[in-house]
């Protein structure tokens, strides 16, 4: 199935005149890299050179709120080699802290600009996870849309636990550099977590339902509600017996954190 998207190549607000936000920002309690897509693009593609393998973390409203109730994601998180803070809800929680959060670094947006960066280098990738088909669907999606892009293999991510140890060996011996693990958070980061030394890939990196919207299972949000920050409206729309809690509970108590995290903050202010 072909999904056509439409890039939002506008969006980041590093590119506007000013002074350049710092590098590593701490937004409740966790440590983000602060970087443009671009930019975090150049840092996946830079540790496919690295003699250690990578983990890459997108975090968004709902990932900050499974960090504050489960510390072994948050150990991940700050143990990552690269966290992206993704999503309208981390931008915000900067304005109101005062850290200019450079750009919306989501894995859906970043996943074909990483694409665009691969052919001709001999770089593979292996896409994990989602429903049986789906991540073999996204596959066909990267074969037209960028055909120099090397697909090691694709495993969807319904395996039982006594299939593990296959699954782990299927990807070693595919001599793919990249993965992606679309389990959800914060199953895909602890997974990744456990098994990255023996993976035997360069970066591997948490992507969520990317796979459901390059496979065209399910639909994107129109660029206009992207890009004044509603995607999540959109989704809730699509599923809303599975993402109410997310984000009609998970909204509110996210925002509910920024402020309670504000006040001691403006306390201190002389
Ligand atoms: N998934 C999976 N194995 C599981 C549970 C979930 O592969 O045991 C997949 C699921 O099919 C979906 C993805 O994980 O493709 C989670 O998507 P979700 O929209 O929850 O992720 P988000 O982008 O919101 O973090």
């Amino acid at each position: 199935m072909s999904t056509t998207f439409q890039v939002d190549d506008d969006q980041s607000e590093a590119a506007k005149p000013g002074c350049k936000p710092p590098d590593r920002i701490c937004i409740l309690g966790i440590r983000f890299d602060n970087l443009t897509m671009s930019e975090a693009v150049q840092a996946i593609v830079d540790r496919l050179d690295h003699p250690l393998p990578s983990q890459a973390c997108f975090v968004n409203a709902d990932c900050v709120n499974i960090a504050h109730r489960n510390p072994q994601y948050l150990d991940v998180l700050h143990k990552a080699s690269l966290t992206l803070a993704d999503g309208i809800g981390l931008k915000l929680a900067g304005l109101v802290h005062g850290i200019p959060v450079r750009d919306n670094v989501n894995g859906t947006d970043l996943f074909p600009r990483l694409c665009a960066e691969l052919p001709g280098t001999g770089i593979k990738m292996f896409l994990l996870g989602g429903r049986p088909g789906v991540a073999g669907a996204a596959a066909n999606w990267v074969a037209q849309n960028y055909p120099g892009v090397v697909i090691a293999g694709c495993q969807h991510g319904y395996f039982k636990p006594e299939e593990e140890t296959t699954v782990i060996q299927r990807i070693s011996d595919s001599g793919a550099d990249v993965l992606l693990v679309a389990f959800g958070a914060p199953q895909q980061e602890l997974w990744i977590n456990r098994h990255l030394h023996q993976l035997g890939v360069k970066v591997a990196i948490g992507v969520g339902g990317l796979f459901d919207f390059y496979s065209g299972r399910i639909s994107r949000a129109p660029l206009w509600m992207r890009k004044i920050g509603v995607e999540w409206l959109y989704r809730l729309y699509q599923e809303p017996t599975r993402l109410s809690k997310r984000y009609l509970l998970g909204g509110p108590l996210f925002l509910m954190r920024v402020l309670l995290a504000y006040a001691p903050r403006r306390k201190g202010t002389p």
